[in-house]
């Protein structure tokens, strides 16, 4: 039964009943770690010729799950091999009705295995198991059987112009979406008939490696796929080697800048997708409640890890207010914590590195003098976590309204005018994404003509799909990866042939 609710008074609904919610963790049993991992050349798991091993650990406990291979150079080179020889016997030759069979078989594969992989992925990086389970291993299946489309179509996608392969691609992602990242360098690499090496991130290799025994479950000709897990120091040897072609590289702007001198000069061909600082920008007419839901899925969804995300949001002065109200209200609803519950909300922070970043940023917040605010929320005692934060009394020098922090911290910052708004947005180095919360659909085309920034979403963040583009401007890097706009770095275009 409901409360009556006396004449005169606030009728809008009080604070939510706090819920108690029971414990419902996903099983671990679906998975099965191995206690050591090699690396993955040639089609065959391999011991390193490094000889050195390193440990993945779960982040939500600290716990360690699995050894895995450090690959120094010699194995770098070993893979590069198996790659250049994978693709100069018959990969690349094979017609693309043929190669888009296995990149099906992939995508399938992942989805009559999507529950394990979602739970590795769970506890491997830390994120919830309700977002890897309905965004990342849905995504990274929609990505192969999306380029499995495009296999044999390669001639329609790029008319008047031939479509022929780049050779050995070098692929270098970040731990904040393992298995998604490796979905978006393989499958366009595969379809346009190049064959890779990639290099997960130190801290996530799990779900890369399981994707290994899907690669070899589907009868991949051996070297068409590598993986050789590491730190940056492999990474670092995958840019150097002389027989890559091509460096897919996301990750951060420092590392981007670093991999960009050290391909300079040659034939390399190179694609960056790196950092931002993303805006999202409310005006008075939007639908605040929606816009509500909006911005705390552009912040504080995969605890903020995540390159696109709208770190900044920028309200206009009018419904500031009650847009604060409202946000402070629902970030007390967010349930943080194990991130194998289906419950959670936000999981752990991907590692203890992190976890000092974050702090670190957010403790200049605090002395630079923006407001702090955070629900009450009790964190586990063992692993890295960090409560859903926000920030007022921004002002566009504080470091939280510059710096990206990839952690669930949101800095708001006010406007009064689009041109304001506008001003402000751009003021940033970066140039990824950016969000608009508006009833006007003028306003609408009138603020996306002028965002530079490469991904905008109108009422809604952090979409994605695998025919839609992605990429950056300024120093979020450039190239562009899915959609048609993902095939064209992997490919020499050539004037004439394909079709009229
Ligand atoms: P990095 O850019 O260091 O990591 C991305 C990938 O590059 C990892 O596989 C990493 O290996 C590898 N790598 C590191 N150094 C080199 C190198 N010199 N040459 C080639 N490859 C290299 O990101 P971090 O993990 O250090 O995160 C730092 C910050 O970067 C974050 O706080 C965040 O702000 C930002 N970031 C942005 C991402 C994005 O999607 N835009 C993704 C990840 C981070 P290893 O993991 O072994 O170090």
């Amino acid at each position: 039964m409901g409360k009556d609710i006396e004449p005169g008074k606030d009728r809008r609904p009080q604070r939510a009943t706090a819920w108690e919610y029971a414990p419902a963790p996903e099983s671990k049993d679906i998975v099965s770690i191995q206690d050591r991992y090699g690396l993955f050349i040639g089609g065959k798991f391999v011991e390193p010729l490094s000889g050195r091993y390193f440990d993945t650990i779960d982040p939500s406990n600290e716990e360690k799950l699995a050894e895995v291979a450090d690959a120094g150079p010699e194995d770098v080179d070993l893979a590069v091999t198996a790659a250049r020889s994978a693709w100069d016997s018959d990969w690349a030759g094979l017609p693309g009705k043929d190669r888009a069979k296995f990149l099906y078989r992939i995508a399938r594969a992942l989805q009559e295995r999507s529950r394990e992989f979602a739970v590795l992925e769970s506890m491997d990086g830390g994120k919830p198991i309700k977002e890897s389970r309905d965004v990342d291993v849905p995504l990274a299946a929609a990505h192969f059987f999306y380029y499995a489309g495009w296999a044999d179509k390669l001639d329609y996608a790029f008319p008047h112009r031939s479509a022929r392969p780049l050779g050995v691609a070098g692929q270098i992602i970040p731990w904040n979406f393992p298995l998604l990242m490796a979905a978006w360098k393989l499958a366009p690499a595969l379809a346009t008939g190049n064959t890779a090496v990639l290099k997960p991130a130190e801290t996530t290799p799990l779900t890369a490696l399981l994707l290994a025994e899907v690669i070899q479950e589907v009868e991949l000709p051996p070297g068409v796929v590598n993986i050789v897990t590491g730190a940056g120091e492999t990474g670092a040897a995958v840019v150097r080697h002389p027989g890559v072609d091509k460096i897919a590289f996301t990750g951060s702007t420092e590392v981007g800048k670093l991999i960009r001198r050290a391909v300079a000069g040659t034939s390399k061909r190179l694609t960056l997708e790196l950092g931002g600082k993303a805006a999202n920008i409310v005006f008075e007419d939007a639908p605040l409640d929606q816009a509500i839901e909006g911005i705390v899925n552009g912040i504080y969804f995969n605890q903020g890890h995540v390159c696109c995300a709208g770190s900044r949001l920028l309200v206009q002065e009018s419904v500031f207010e009650p847009v604060l109200e409202k946000l402070k209200e629902r970030l007390q609803t967010l349930r943080v914590g194990d991130p194998l519950d289906k419950n959670t909300d936000l999981g752990a922070i991907n590692s203890r590195q992190q976890l000092e970043k974050i702090e670190e940023l957010v403790e200049a917040g605090v002395e630079e003098g923006a407001q702090m605010y955070q629900p009450e929320c009790l964190l586990p005692e063992r692993g890295f976590w960090f409560r859903p934060t926000l920030f007022t009394g921004v002002s566009q020098s504080h470091r939280i309204a510059r710096e990206e922090i990839f952690g669930p911290v949101l800095s708001i910052l006010t406007f009064r005018t689009p041109e304001e708004a506008l001003e402000k947005a751009n003021n940033t180095p970066y140039g990824l994404s950016a969000g608009v919360w508006t009833e006007k659909g003028s306003r609408i085309l009138w603020m996306t003509e002028r965002l530079r920034a490469g991904v905008i979403w109108a009422n809604t963040y952090n979409r994605f799909d695998p025919a839609s583009p992605f990429g950056g401007y300024k120093e979020s890097g450039f190239g562009r990866e899915g959609g048609l706009h993902g095939l064209a770095p992997y490919l020499e275009l050539v004037d004439g042939g394909g079709s009229r």
